[in-house]
């Protein structure tokens, strides 16, 4: 029962300076999410400087229209959604925006009201029948771009993505041929799972889509690498971003695709992760374990069902001597699973009524809000310090050290 989060409005969103004394000052009661437009900004303008092809956003991993028009003013116009209130979000936020509906697995009503009232052209597929869906939804159109999502490894990512969607290799023939019969432009996309740690993810998976090509003998005009761009976490910090981008570069100009076929990538968690962190306030102290205002049905997710580790950062004047150790967290809510097991690194005498921060919450994160139980909340305040940690800046003692002084 997640809800869709789309209410960080303006009107929630208060500036505030980037003070630590101001955040605990304001002892807020309720989570508050803190947001960073210069970040969004900072690494919508990289994707768009750096990538060698055309970017367009995931829509899924944040679908704030704050942000959303962020990224639009700094340069990303194409847009990876992938159900119809994600189209309509989108088309009502963006109104020039390029939309591509690039989930495997439609309803037909969406592919019509996406293709007629929202000029929806591209949409993904990985069967016969999505094909033969998507045909008559659109009464055949003819100026469809039609995307065939190639199943491939996710062995090199955190989130698998490998088993869902995808056809299989043996099966692509037949689908590349078919589709390429009723497609005005063809192309081939796969996603190599979220948080692909090595760049050897998408030579391989480009491996993959060359033997497709091969074997169907059609011609290609574009190729979508999909999300899987990394951010940074404890624990796993992955290679730069440009390494990514030449790996893709090379296996793409390699590849037997016609002479003006173009690059796409719809990167999720590499454009957001900085953009958002939760501001969090300790209600109980057991051992090791914090209770916090913020959990599973939050903000957390990830750190709950998947183990993911986040940066956390005490706020608190003047500022604790203590040694850091390892913490879990549980959640606000009555269930034992809103449970997130860390480790978590904050000061030995961490206390009842100290705020903290944990950071790179802006993918799948506030995405995932509910208000289960009565938790949550949709306090939003603007600040302008650096996020923890950065994929987009040279320095990074620069930014611990911003950090340190917020
Ligand atoms: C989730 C998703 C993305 C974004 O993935 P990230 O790992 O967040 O970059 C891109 N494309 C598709 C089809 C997806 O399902």
């Amino acid at each position: 029962m997640h809800k869709h989060h789309n209410t960080l409005g303006l009107a929630t969103t208060h500036p505030i300076a980037a003070c630590g004394n101001d955040i605990a000052n304001r002892r807020p009661i309720d989570p508050v999410t803190l947001v960073r437009p210069h970040a969004a900004a900072r690494a919508a303008r990289f994707f768009v400087e750096k990538f060698p092809g055309k970017s367009m956003y995931a829509v899924k991993a944040n679908p704030s229209p704050d942000l959303l028009r962020i990224l639009w003013d700094n340069g990303i116009v194409q847009y990876d959604v992938a159900s119809i209130a994600e189209v309509r979000l989108v088309a009502r936020t963006l109104p020039d925006a390029i939309l591509c509906f690039m989930h495997p697995v439609k309803a037909e009503e969406a592919i019509r009201e996406a293709y007629f009232t929202h000029g929806v052209r591209t949409f993904s597929l990985d069967s016969m029948e999505e094909l033969e869906k998507i045909c008559r939804a659109t009464n055949d159109a003819t100026d469809l771009t039609l995307c065939v999502r190639l199943r491939v490894s996710s062995e090199h990512s955190k989130l698998s993505l490998a088993s869902k969607f995808g056809v299989a290799p043996h099966e692509a023939k037949l689908l590349l041929f078919a589709a390429r019969q009723v497609a005005d432009a063809l192309g081939i996309c796969f996603h190599v799972g979220s948080q692909a740690m090595t760049p050897e993810a998408y030579s391989n998976a480009m491996e993959r889509v060359r033997a497709a090509i091969v074997d169907a003998a059609v011609t290609v005009d574009v190729i979508d690498v999909g999300g899987g761009f990394p951010s940074s976490y404890p624990g796993m910090e992955p290679p730069p971003l440009e390494h990514y981008f030449a790996t893709i570069h090379r296996a793409f100009e390699s590849l037997p695709v016609s002479y003006s076929a173009e690059l796409w990538a719809e990167p999720g968690r590499a454009l957001c992760a900085e953009y958002s962190s939760i501001l969090v306030r300790v209600e109980r102290r057991r051992g090791s374990e914090l209770y916090i205002n913020d959990g599973a049905y939050g903000a957390l997710f990830d750190a709950a069902h998947i183990g993911w580790r986040f940066p956390t950062m005490l706020l608190r004047e003047p500022d604790s001597n203590a040694r850091d150790m390892g913490f879990s967290f549980y959640g606000p809510t009555c269930d034992d699973m809103d449970h997130m097991a860390g480790p978590f690194m904050l000061p030995a005498d961490m206390a009842v009524g100290d705020y903290f921060e944990i950071g790179m919450l802006g993918a799948y994160g506030a995405a995932m809000r509910t208000a289960f139980n009565g938790f949550g909340s949709d306090e939003t305040w603007i600040v302008e310090d650096e996020p923890m940690t950065s994929l987009y800046v040279n320095d990074q003692r620069k930014v611990a050290s911003n950090v340190v002084t917020l």
